[in-house]
């Protein structure tokens, strides 16, 4: 008779600069460990597309005031297949737009809105067994994560990937813009006042500038054996 390994379930905080492909390494690693997969940045798109559709953006005036207002009007969840529903209509394709990525880090600066979002998080890891991802996981929605890993990379490499991402679909984009909004939403992701994105200080850091998936898998899984067998 086969002896069944059973082991711990945890929490896993996956921090770390924009176009890192966190998403796509903790939606991997979740499948791999029967782990619930949360991608926080999503949550934030979403609000970001409640507030571009709602006029509360336009052009270059952002009146916070109204989507601060209509906070409690804005429903943020995902489908059990990983989409992203906001007011219950899917958004997936919607949150990834141009408009939306560049919004989206003065929408995640309200402190209002990271409030009502980091509850909804703290709701959907209640139980462990969650692979979370975005930029305040380990530092302030889940302080006491066993594992909380940092994802860098350089941000040419980074935005080379999303340039071949935009490419990929269709979209005419300027390489040189790419990168300046990966270095903007940087900047303004380290130093705005509420949450900004800083390394905590019991992370595993992880450069992935020049590594292919299945290292950084292999290397993903590696960190959560040593967590799970201490
Ligand atoms: O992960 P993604 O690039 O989709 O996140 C979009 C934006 O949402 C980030 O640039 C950041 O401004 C914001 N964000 C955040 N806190 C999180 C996740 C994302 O402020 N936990």
């Amino acid at each position: 008779m086969f002896k069944q390994i059973k082991m711990k379930k945890i929490t896993i905080a996956i921090d770390g600069f924009s176009s890192c492909g966190k998403s796509t390494m903790a939606k991997r690693l979740a499948a791999q460990l029967g782990y619930v997969y949360v991608d926080t940045g999503a949550m934030y798109r979403a609000v970001t597309l409640y507030a571009l559709q709602q006029g509360f953006i336009d052009n270059d005036a952002f009146d916070k005031q109204a989507l601060v207002e209509a906070l409690p009007q804005v429903l943020v969840s995902f489908t059990s297949d990983g989409g992203v529903l906001l007011n219950n209509t899917r958004v997936d394709e919607l949150i990834r737009g141009v408009q939306v990525s560049a919004w989206v880090s003065e929408v995640s600066s309200i402190k209002e809105v990271r409030q009502q979002m980091v509850q909804l998080q703290r709701g959907m890891g209640q139980n462990k067994g969650v692979v979370m991802d975005g930029r305040d996981i380990g530092t302030v929605v889940f302080p006491d994560a066993e594992l909380k890993v940092f994802v860098t990379a350089d941000a040419k490499v980074r935005a080379q990937r999303r340039y071949d991402e935009w490419q990929a679909k269709g979209v005419e984009v300027n390489f040189e813009e790419v990168l300046k909004n990966v270095q903007e939403r940087d900047y303004l992701d380290q130093h705005r006042a509420e949450s900004p994105l800083v390394q905590a200080a019991d992370a595993v850091v992880l450069d992935n500038s020049f590594m292919s998936r299945e290292e950084q898998q292999d290397w993903l899984m590696q960190q959560v054996n040593n967590v799970c067998k201490e």
